[in-house]
């Protein structure tokens, strides 16, 4: 099972030995072809990100059984016993997800990836996605603030477009100036921002904590190692 987990890690060093290869490639050529350079690295940056996730992923169920399987044989004596065991323990595994994203290993990948290609647009691959939640009608609604982008508190809905803002970050933009727009990208709202316009909204406030709690909960058993 070592070995699966040292082959996980290599493809995901393959990902990062590539990218410095092709940055490296920069340094050799025109313009022109540096422009296509970037645009390479550009389209392939989301998918991968999504691969080293992956691999993350893998990793960390791959040790949660290794680890899982070694406590119930030193726990046991019988084979029955082991089969219980194991059986309890895949059925909480199931139910728990594994947040990759949050992870110390995945936040290393994405921060090698990085300087792999020497600073350039990776941090921009935005994560907004990680923390959406569906409302009735299959409306997507992010979880985070669009100017600060961390995860919303204090939730306010804008009744002119439904995008949501932080309470206080949306407050301090908009308090000295009546001429802002919805920051959402694609949003075809063009009313500026006003505070009537805003409106709290409690159930995503609720949908967002319990997201948090849920978070914390699995962060904190991934990290007993
Ligand atoms: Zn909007």
């Amino acid at each position: 099972m070592m070995e699966f987990l040292s082959s996980l890690e290599d493809v995901k060093q393959t990902i990062i030995e590539n990218s410095k290869f092709i940055k490296s490639l920069e340094n050799c050529c025109d313009d022109s072809f540096r422009d296509s350079l970037q645009k390479l690295v550009d389209e392939t940056m989301k998918g991968r990100l999504e691969i080293g996730e992956r691999i993350i992923a893998l990793k960390t169920k791959q040790k949660r059984i290794d680890d899982a399987l070694q406590k119930a044989l030193s726990e046991t004596d019988t084979v029955e016993q082991l089969n219980v065991k194991c059986t309890e323990f895949f059925e909480k595994e199931d139910k728990k997800r594994i947040n990759v994203k949050l992870s110390t290993e995945y936040k290393e990948f994405k921060q090698q990836m990085n300087s792999a290609f020497g600073g350039s647009n990776v941090t921009n691959v935005d994560d907004e996605d990680v923390a959406e939640v569906m409302e009735p009608g299959g409306k997507v609604v992010s979880m985070f603030d669009p100017w600060s982008k961390a995860l919303m508190l204090n939730p306010v809905r804008n009744i002119k477009c439904g995008h949501h803002y932080e309470r206080d970050s949306v407050n301090a933009i908009i308090k000295d100036n009546c001429g802002i727009r919805c920051p959402v990208v694609g949003c075809a709202s063009k009313c500026f921002i006003q505070p009537n316009h805003l409106e709290p909204d409690m159930a995503l406030r609720d949908k967002i904590r319990a997201y948090k709690a849920e978070q914390e909960l699995s962060d904190s058993s991934s990290e007993e190692e």
